[in-house]
């Protein structure tokens, strides 16, 4: 792996300010990296941020222009569209491609961009905080009069303690003065004044496709395979995480036909329950470099304050989701890698219903893409954690727009969930992989049950544990983002115990 596999930067903290000779703000995140400090004065204003990065130069993550300084964290996928309007070549680095957009189109640019980024702009008087499509790669901004500060995590902004004001957002919970830039946005900010508007960049579409069961499927593999091989490294082997369902096994079968060398895969599972057998299924048909890792229930559940840190969300769901994969990338030693994940396909194409209706599939798709912004599932912090940069096709902003607009009868069909992806892959995958159901949240690597079953431990009723629940993962993000603790300080027994007791009471 080169450093060329990875985005320049993984993250970052930028003070905008409107004084002179201020330092770059310090910072503790949870991603792993460097940390190159840089700065650049502008006619009003002048910026200094902290870029954390996992190569030798980060470089490629920022650049500047007449009166601009850009800045991002992550990457774009639609260089090629975005070389064909601005006469640019292929060696550009996407801090530039941004720049150079914003100059053509102003803040309509970004409504352009297919990426997983975060960016910072600075231009003239003003400070723009950007959001990818998904709000993928979270974003937090705290302003005030003179000084704008922006991070791609919020633990490290509650560290700066002043209140915010002019933000005409909801706060994040629990951490005053905060506010995180919503999914698919931009937030123009005065620097003097420290005023806010809202742009926003794309909304999930509303609307529903009538086509063909032929069309639908082509559509569907089309822009999956799209997706797929804009994310792939330009040199070394990908990185598959295979739970062996559809959504991941899809990932892998195009993963492998698009990369020359093959591709690596990797499976996780507890001593509680795994999904080996379907996973190595699926590896022994592509003839993949199989890994599979299990670890003890216990141990697993020792990652709960990391999931928090690196999530900052307090929903107790989410974190349940995304215990296996913080589990898994804190096992994966060696140099960062590219991962790409089968994340997020069952919120466009409803794949968590469990019947034939189809006014209450779309109700539950509409739903599920009304509410999912702020939740921070697609977070890379929590690869990042150890190095890892993290991506998710099905959540590409153009597979994203498809999946979501097709009719909800090419999504359940015949009795099947995901029909439409299901039939798209079908020549690549064993039949087994592609007719198996799905299985429940996480019913495969049984963390859920896990969380319930250490609780159950530990005394809770039956009917206290999601409330326990709720105030476990509570706890844990008032000490790790909003305190400031490191999560390997923290004892989940304990957490557990005063949250218990605290329900009981
Ligand atoms: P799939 O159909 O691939 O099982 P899913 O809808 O069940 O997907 P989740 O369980 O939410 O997805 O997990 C999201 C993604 O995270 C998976 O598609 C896969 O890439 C990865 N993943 C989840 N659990 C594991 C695991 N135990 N081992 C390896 N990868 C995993
Ligand atoms: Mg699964």
């Amino acid at each position: 792996m080169t450093d060329t596999d990875l985005p320049a930067a993984f993250g970052f903290l930028a003070s905008a300010h409107t004084g002179r000779g201020r330092a770059a703000p310090s910072a503790a995140f949870a991603t792993r990296g460097r940390h190159t400090l840089v700065g650049e004065r502008l006619r009003l204003q002048s910026v200094d941020a902290t870029l954390v990065h996992p190569g030798a130069d980060a470089s490629r993550a920022h650049s500047r222009g007449a009166d601009v300084f850009a800045l991002i964290a992550g990457e774009i996928y639609n260089r090629d569209e975005i070389h064909a309007t601005l006469g640019t070549r292929a060696e550009v680095s996407d801090a530039e491609l941004l720049l150079g957009l914003f100059e053509k189109y102003g803040v309509h640019a970004f409504r352009l961009l297919n990426g997983r980024y975060a960016a910072l702009l600075a231009a003239g008087d003003r400070v723009l905080a950007v959001t990818d499509h998904a709000g993928s790669v979270p974003l937090y901004v705290r302003a005030v009069p003179g000084n704008v500060l922006a991070a791609t995590e919020a633990k490290v902004l509650a560290a700066h303690t002043s209140a915010g004001r002019g933000a005409p957002l909801d706060g994040v919970r629990r951490l005053p003065g905060l506010h995180q830039v919503p999914a698919g946005a931009v937030l123009d900010i005065r620097t003097d004044t420290g005023a806010v508007g809202v742009h926003r960049t794309w909304m999930p579409p509303v609307h529903r496709l009538l086509v063909s069961e032929d069309e639908a499927v082509n559509l569907v593999r089309t822009a999956l395979e799209r997706a797929v091989v804009r994310r792939l490294p330009p040199v070394g082997r990908p990185l598959v995480v295979l739970s062996g369902g559809i959504d991941s096994s899809g990932v892998a079968a195009l993963s492998n036909s698009a990369a020359p060398q093959g591709i690596d895969t990797l499976s996780m599972g507890t001593t509680a329950s795994d999904e080996f057998p379907q996973a190595r299924l699926v590896a022994g048909h592509l003839r993949s470099a199989h890994r599979e890792i299990t670890i003890p229930v216990g141990e697993l559940l020792a990652q709960l304050p990391h999931t928090v840190h690196a999530a900052e969300t307090t929903d107790p769901e989410i974190i349940e989701y995304l215990l296996p994969l913080t589990a898994l990338y804190r096992r994966l030693d060696g140099p960062g890698r590219r991962v790409l994940t089968g994340y997020g396909a069952d919120i466009p194409l409803g794949g968590m219903h469990r019947e034939d209706r189809l006014p209450e599939l779309d109700a539950a798709v509409v739903l599920d893409m009304d509410t999912f912004d702020g939740l921070n599932e697609m977070s890379p912090v929590l690869s990042a954690m150890n190095g890892h940069w993290s991506t998710h096709p099905y959540w590409d902003r153009e597979v994203l727009d498809l999946l979501t607009s097709l009719e909800a009868g090419l999504k359940r069909r015949r009795g099947r969930d995901k029909w439409v992806l299901r039939t798209a892959m079908a020549d690549l995958l064993p039949a087994e992989t592609v007719n198996r159901p799905k299985l429940g949240v996480h019913e495969g690597s049984g963390t859920s049950s896990g969380f319930s079953a250490l609780l159950l431990r530990s005394g809770v009723a039956e009917p206290d544990v999601p409330a326990v629940k709720a105030r476990v993962v509570q706890e844990l993000f008032d000490r790790t983002v909003a305190g400031g603790v490191h999560p390997d300080d923290i004892a989940v027994d304990e957490v557990v115990e005063s949250a218990a007791a605290g329900v009981a009471a």
